[in-house]
């Protein structure tokens, strides 16, 4: 079991519930998603928890063609590529996720800077973060 209050097994159960968890630095302001026990501006283990929008920008994304195998399974391949991509979040961070939306068939239309906002994808019994523009 892993009881720390910020980790990748609390941030998985945070999206579980639909819900997008960071935590942030009460000495220097830093924000982290996923969240960290440690900030990793300052080092400082004073950290609280702190709730994202959603609300973000496409920072970089591929198209992807060939996906892994739970992908395959969701439907995605040659004929129905998904998108990952880094998306920066309005309050600072950056995260990889799959974004959805997009125009697939047209990837060279897809723009860097597109406005994105949270969404919730479930897959099997599991619930993912992605993005739609
Ligand atoms: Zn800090």
């Amino acid at each position: 079991m892993n009881d720390k209050k910020f980790s990748s097994s609390s941030y998985f159960q945070t999206i579980q519930d639909k819900k997008i968890i960071g935590s942030k630095c009460v000495d220097c302001g830093a924000v982290h998603l996923p969240p960290r026990e440690i900030c990793a501006t300052c080092l400082s283990e004073n950290m609280e928890e702190v709730s994202f929008s959603g609300k973000g920008e496409l920072a970089a994304y591929s198209v992807i063609y060939v996906p892994p195998t739970a992908m395959i399974e969701a439907g995605f391949g040659r004929d129905n590529p998904n998108v990952a991509g880094i998306v920066k979040l309005v309050e600072g961070p950056m995260i990889s996720a799959q974004i959805v939306g997009l125009d697939t068939k047209n990837p060279a239309e897809i723009k860097i800077g597109t406005p994105l906002k949270a969404t919730f994808v479930e897959r099997g019994d599991r619930v993912f973060l992605a993005f739609e523009a």
